[in-house]
């Protein structure tokens, strides 16, 4: 294991849940409970309308907000699409490549690589979802997809810009099914991204980047891959919708980081 302390990041996807008084009541919930991060970051991830209304609820709390997708371009004629330039006052994080928007909403590679470019470009952090489907890991394929899509989005980054990029490895199959895989597998992934990163941006830049688990990840499986080497937190679904499941996610990703450093620091 490198010496790089890289905080873990539990982010919270709402995806499309919640009426807007749930919502305030979520946000309300996890302001009183997650009073303090201690060494962990934590992204609550709601729906467009409730961005706004949770900023505000959010004030002084050390929650960070997030937005689940943003378009292509800053300003122009793109009915119905949210521009990072918009969220940006109010959000540091936005998800972009979810594969519940590639596969069901037909975004492509390079509609993905061009909101990666928008959130950067507009001072957010993106959380790059990578993964494959059941079909393309049945076929043995599975390393060769992630590399698709981080080559296309991640060709024309430059190192700077690639501190700011937080990648989620979400397998398809996994995300919302109960199965998630297994932390070797999810370790074996990881550790794939983070090498194939370091050889093309330096491996102690790779060695920056977080990378995230997700899929079906609840509090009673989240230790699995929390204590993973090249695992540095989780996007979390369905299970970020329970304040409880959700909290004690966060305490364990506390926990963990604080057993790695002691760790790291009683070996030296
Ligand atoms: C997700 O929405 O990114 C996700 C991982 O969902 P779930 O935790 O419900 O599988």
């Amino acid at each position: 294991m490198s010496g790089v302390n890289r905080v873990p990041l539990i982010a919270g996807n709402w995806k499309m849940h919640t009426t807007y008084e749930e919502a305030l009541r979520l946000a309300e919930a996890y302001r009183e409970r997650l009073t303090t991060l201690d060494g962990v970051e934590c992204a609550l991830i709601p729906p467009f309308p409730w961005i706004v209304p949770i900023a505000e609820r959010l004030q002084g709390s050390p929650l960070a907000l997030g937005a689940q997708n943003c378009a292509t371009i800053d300003v122009g004629a793109l009915t119905g699409e949210v521009s990072a330039r918009m969220l940006a006052p109010f959000c540091r994080y936005v998800i972009v490549g979810h594969s519940e928007r590639r596969h069901k909403l037909g975004e492509s590679d390079e509609m993905v690589a061009a909101k990666l470019q928008a959130a950067l470009r507009n001072g957010l952090d993106p959380i790059l979802c990578v993964g494959e489907l059941l079909g393309e890991r049945d076929q043995g394929m599975a390393e060769q997809v992630v590399e698709r899509q981080l080559r296309s989005a991640l060709d024309t980054l430059e190192a700077a810009q690639l501190r700011r990029l937080v990648i989620a490895y979400e397998p398809v199959w996994a995300i919302g099914t109960g199965r998630p895989a297994t932390p070797a597998d999810a370790q074996a992934m990881a550790a794939h991204i983070r090498r194939w990163i370091g050889e093309r941006f330096g491996s102690s830049l790779a060695e920056t980047v977080r990378i995230q688990y997700g899929g079906s990840v609840n509090a009673g499986n989240a230790a699995g891959f929390l204590q993973l080497p090249d695992i540095d937190g989780a996007l979390v679904g369905g299970a970020s919708l329970d304040v409880q499941q959700f909290c004690e996610i966060v305490r364990l990703a506390r926990e963990l980081g604080r057993a790695t450093s002691s760790t790291l620091a009683t070996d030296s």
